[in-house]
């Protein structure tokens, strides 16, 4: 495969925007460096570049495009906004049906807020939180990602005792010191951190299902244990639901766990690949916020008619029956055909799966927490990486993040990947 225009826009970008691309991520400095390839054109659950090269997309454009792209119901959903005006400043009915829709999807949205990042709607559920109990302190969980606030983008400390350090520069310790960050999967240690910290805790922020150092699932009783032992101490609860959200199965990933939060963050999948977020919770919480309570928060674009269509388009495709039983038999083909290729040619793989979205890890061990996940073999993933896009098999370039599957992708996209594992793996078991 040639990526020869790529490479001459990638060179053109590095002249006008910083580090030529518009968030880090996409850039291959995960994967040892290389060129991002430029997309022009994505239809289902395929990419074509500006080379004419054409992929199987498992990026998924980091979590939204569960439709896959272009989506003809949501195309129409955004078509139509733009001719009836993309932005009003004024409330629309189109606001009332999608918080509506929300609310019956996840029950602990006794009222919702419609922003327009995941970012936003997290930093807003933080400060809720500290207007709520007037408390100043976080507590989240090591290698959870949780948007660039300034407050949520801090590294572990050492351990449950110590405070944070920014993870960024920019961001004054005086910030960080109010975020103590423990082990995901870790009872102990998260009620060592309330013992110590829990008078000041005004929230603790977790992904229920985590999907930013892969895809791990809470050990059974975690949760529920981060309820109980959060609440005891008077501290509320706010659940990162930016990915999994709609991902998994339609009432989310607290269905699936069986625990509820008392705030909600939401984004991606719900815009239906147009910039959202959204955040909600209990209503007697929910009223801090302006124009009813003393938290302020607001924004130009929050609820606006393209995202808020887009958004209720994409949830009227996935009501459709057998939506997560498809994704999940879609996921289930993946995984398997990944696992018998690398026990065929004798690579060290570990793949932590849920429904239609799956991480494959280079490690002989389980990935149940961040440092288990940082300990997997970046290399081999950088190499596993490269050779796929030379495939035709697009992932993200990142060791931590995770394959997502779409509703386009079918059983012959499935079967020419594994055709395209395999070959790699071979490659890969000589070297
Ligand atoms: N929370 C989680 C769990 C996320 O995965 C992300 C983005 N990857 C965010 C928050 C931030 O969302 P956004 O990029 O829309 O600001």
């Amino acid at each position: 495969m040639k990526f020869d225009t790529s490479i001459a826009l990638y060179k053109e970008a590095e002249d006008h925007i910083v580090g030529g691309v518009n968030s880090p991520s996409r850039a291959y400095k995960g994967v040892g460096g290389g060129t991002p390839v430029f997309m022009e054109h994505a239809k289902g659950a395929h990419f074509w570049d500006v080379d004419g090269n054409r992929y199987i997309d498992y990026l998924g454009a980091y979590g939204p495009i569960i439709t896959g792209h272009a989506h003809p119901h949501i195309a129409e959903a955004i078509s139509a906004a733009a001719y009836n005006g993309v932005l009003y400043g004024t409330p629309t009915k189109l606001e009332n049906k999608f918080a509506k829709m929300l609310k019956e999807a996840i029950p602990s949205l006794e009222k919702v807020r419609f922003v327009n990042s995941g970012t936003e709607a997290v930093m807003t559920t933080i400060r809720v939180a500290r207007a709520y109990t007037d408390r100043t302190k976080v507590i989240k969980f090591s290698g959870c990602y949780h948007g660039h606030s300034d407050l949520v983008l801090v590294a572990a400390g050492s351990g449950p005792a110590t405070l944070g350090t920014p993870d960024s520069a920019g961001i004054p310790t005086s910030i960080a010191e109010e975020v103590i960050t423990v082990p995901f999967n870790d009872v102990e240690a998260f009620r060592q951190a309330i013992r110590i910290h829990g008078e000041d805790v005004a929230a603790v922020l977790v992904e229920p299902i985590v999907g930013n150092f892969g895809i791990v699932e809470p050990k059974p009783g975690f949760l529920q244990a981060v309820n109980d032992i959060a609440h005891d101490a008077g501290s509320l609860v706010i659940y990162d639901e930016v990915i999994t959200a709609f991902r998994f199965t339609y009432g989310s990933a607290q269905e699936i766990v069986g625990v509820q939060p008392d705030m909600t963050a939401m984004g991606k999948i719900i815009g239906g690949g147009l910039p959202i977020g959204a955040y909600g919770g209990r209503v007697d919480i929910m009223e801090q916020v302006a124009p009813l309570g003393p938290a302020y928060q607001a924004g130009t674009m929050s609820g606006n008619p393209a995202s808020i269509s887009a958004g209720i388009a994409c949830l009227e495709v996935l009501q459709q029956d057998g939506t997560y039983d498809y994704l999940d038999s879609l996921g289930a083909m993946l995984e398997d055909g990944i696992n018998k290729h690398a026990s065929t040619y004798g690579l060290p793989v570990q793949i932590n799966r849920l429904k239609g979205a799956l991480t494959v890890y280079f490690t002989d061990g389980e990935v149940e927490n961040y440092d288990q996940a940082d300990a997997t073999d970046g290399e081999m993933f950088s190499r596993f990486f490269h050779l796929m896009l030379q495939e035709g098999i697009n992932l993200a370039p990142s060791k931590f993040e995770a394959w997502f599957l779409t509703i386009a992708h079918t059983e012959e996209d499935i079967t020419a990947t594994l055709q395209a594992v395999e070959k790699v793996f071979s490659i890969m078991a000589k070297e």
